[in-house]
């Protein structure tokens, strides 16, 4: 057998420790994972009355075109049905835009780090991946334009970055797009989108209206709270959507995934609470940073990236057996960090109170 060349390179993804994994191996009742983004206060309660309901005709195959919930957020976000893509969440609309536009000889513009997929996908289809150091924790966007030649096909662009948290302002990421060649595909990445307050964010539905290189993606798994379920999706102008659909699997949302996406959608309620408890517990967690010394970068998402005194691997272990799973960022190549998602006050009462010990008994 032989497979691609770069995939000895590879490794599979590897996922957050699991919450039974971890209860097992450490002897806990209740572990409280801040590892993934999810949202701490579940999914819309509409979507829990209603599944009964929606796990019928499972003989059946889903919709393929996803028309009902197409036209559920087409009219929620003010686009047009034929702007639309969806995929089996977000990341495979990642790798979707990776089959359609990469190859060799072909090169992408990402930051560093960012969300990994990315960069997962553009080798397996053989292309150059060009990766630019976040700096501060931002895009560093006049070296990613640099780096863009004729051979860039797509240019990744995450805001609110993962795992950073960090956002970009509608003046500079309005540069950018003015100043990206028409050739190059930019990608905008906003999983995150719900959790952005900052009144500088940057309309991107508004942007694909006048740039047809333009591509948005949205996902139904933060703070909708379905990533079990699997549902995103990509906006654009039609003609990119449609070079794009040869690309993807034709049955590749689930009738639930759509079905729930569709009450999900209806109950904005949830989302505003969810955004509120998440806008308090956050703040509270950055005044705890600032009252302890830990500095940490300025989040509008429902994370927050934060430089330890000591090493994220070892404040990782320690808080994997206090019960808490966070992400050490030294895998990232962010040294003395780990990413932590905002949970319920409660909880992060209690982390923050056994990241304080454990950096007192560190740095002794
Ligand atoms: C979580 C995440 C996604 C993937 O979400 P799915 O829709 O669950 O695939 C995409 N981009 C970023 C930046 C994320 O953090």
């Amino acid at each position: 057998m032989k497979a691609k060349e770069i995939l000895k390179t590879m490794k599979p993804y590897k996922p957050g420790k699991g919450i039974e994994e971890v209860k097992k191996e450490y002897g806990l009742d209740r572990i409280v994972k801040l590892a993934s983004n999810e949202n701490p206060y579940g999914f819309s309660p509409q979507v829990q009355k209603e599944l009964p309901r929606l796990i019928s005709q499972l003989e059946i195959y889903p919709d393929g075109y996803a028309a009902t919930i197409r036209q559920k957020v087409a009219d929620f976000i003010k686009v047009d049905e034929e702007q639309l893509i969806f995929g089996n969440g977000s990341d495979e609309v990642v790798q979707i835009i990776c089959r359609t536009f990469l190859e060799p000889g072909a090169n992408t513009v990402m930051a560093t780090p960012t969300f990994p997929q990315y960069r997962h996908n553009a080798l397996i289809e053989g292309a150059e991946v060009r990766e630019v150091p976040l700096v501060d924790g931002h895009h560093d966007l006049e070296e990613m334009l640099n780096q863009v030649d004729e051979n860039t096909r797509v240019l990744w662009i995450c805001t609110p970055n993962n795992p950073t948290g960090v956002h970009i302002d509608q003046p500079t990421l309005q540069s950018v797009i003015d100043r990206c060649p028409e050739h190059v595909l930019i990608v905008i990445d906003e999983a995150y989108y719900e959790y952005l307050e900052a009144e500088d964010a940057f309309d991107s539905l508004g942007a694909i209206e006048n740039h047809s290189n333009l591509m948005v993606l949205r996902t139904f798994s933060k703070a909708y709270g379905l990533a079990g379920l699997r549902i995103g999706y990509g906006v654009g102008q039609p003609e990119v959507i449609n070079v794009l659909e040869p690309s993807r699997e034709p049955f590749n949302t689930s009738t639930v995934a759509q079905a729930a996406a569709i009450l999900a959608l209806d109950d904005q309620t949830f989302i505003e609470t969810s955004v509120e408890e998440n806008r308090k517990n956050k703040q509270a967690f950055m005044d705890f940073c600032d009252q302890n010394d830990i500095s940490y970068y300025d989040s509008q998402a429902n994370f927050v990236l934060v430089h330890l005194p000591i090493s994220g691997d070892e404040m990782f272990e320690h808080l994997l057996t206090k019960g808490f799973i966070v992400r050490s960022g030294e895998a990232l190549g962010l040294p003395n960090t780990i990413r932590l998602t905002i949970g319920k006050k409660e909880d992060m009462e209690n982390i923050q109170e056994e990241m304080k010990q454990k950096i007192a008994s560190g740095v002794k």
